[in-house]
């Protein structure tokens, strides 16, 4: 089945719908855009992927179950399995780069330098490893940031406008990881953007949320010819 599903889901802030009935499923290893203006839903959706809120209406099932029905225990273990990346980043400053990606393993009692290593190796900045957030670009910081994403090796990685602070260059950079992280990890990407280029280069689908409610999806067409993954962006 699905990897998760919103199955007629509202949530209410006071006042506000942040989502209207909100009905979709995310396929196991599709790379999905979520795309609308500001304030159209998408980091409420998000946060619902991560049961860090919960539907006033409706159900959210993730990996087959609904995390409303889980204890806080289960809740932990779940998100373990689920790997986040912010716009701003959020690393720790006083920590180089290297503790960054480690931080996840750290907060579990456990610890896998080689996987760290390999990580940063993977993201580019094995030159990098030991030198702290305020010495790399923001494009170096966003990949830190997937590093650290995937060193518990999450089946569903969610990005939050991963690109919206990055310059082009910087933003290619981290497409490209993201769409090659699905590839070599098989992970399960959902990708929030209000940029429609970047769901454009690397989604396989495209949901566009407006004033909380899921307006269309549709499957992103790229041209076949142009083929290999450098070229597409
Ligand atoms: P987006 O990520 O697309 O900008 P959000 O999901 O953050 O949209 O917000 C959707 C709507 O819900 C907005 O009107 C926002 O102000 C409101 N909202 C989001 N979270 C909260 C909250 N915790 N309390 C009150 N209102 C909220
Ligand atoms: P964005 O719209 O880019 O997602 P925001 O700064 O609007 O970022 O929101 C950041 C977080 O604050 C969101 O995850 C949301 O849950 C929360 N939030 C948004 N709007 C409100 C609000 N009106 N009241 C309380 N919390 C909010």
């Amino acid at each position: 089945g699905p990897i998760a599903a919103f199955e007629g889901v509202s949530v209410q802030y006071g006042s506000v719908t942040a989502l209207d009935d909100v009905t979709l499923e995310i396929e196991r290893g599709e790379i999905i855009g979520i795309v609308g203006e500001s304030g159209a839903g998408k980091s409420t959706m998000l946060n619902l992927l991560d049961a860090a809120t919960h539907p006033t209406e409706g159900r959210v099932v993730i990996d087959g179950t609904d995390p409303q029905r889980l204890s806080g225990r289960e809740i932990r273990l779940l998100r373990r399995r689920i790997g986040m990346i912010f716009q701003r980043f959020n690393l720790l400053g006083n920590r180089t780069a290297r503790q960054n990606v480690a931080l996840p393993l750290k907060l579990q009692r456990t610890q896998d330098p080689a996987l760290v290593a390999e990580l940063l190796d993977y993201v580019g900045l094995a030159d990098r490893a030991d030198h702290y957030p305020a010495q790399l670009s923001g494009g170096q910081q966003q990949r830190v940031a997937i590093a650290r994403a995937l060193v518990t090796r999450p089946g569903l990685l969610l990005a939050d406008e991963p690109t919206s602070s990055l310059d082009t260059r910087a933003t290619e950079d981290v497409l490209e990881l993201l769409a090659a992280t699905r590839r070599d990890f098989g992970a399960t990407v959902v990708l929030v953007t209000h940029e429609l280029d970047s769901v454009a280069a690397i989604a396989d689908r495209a949901a566009v949320l407006e004033g909380g409610v899921l307006r269309s999806v549709f499957p992103v067409v790229r041209s076949a010819a142009r083929g290999e993954r450098d070229s597409y962006l």
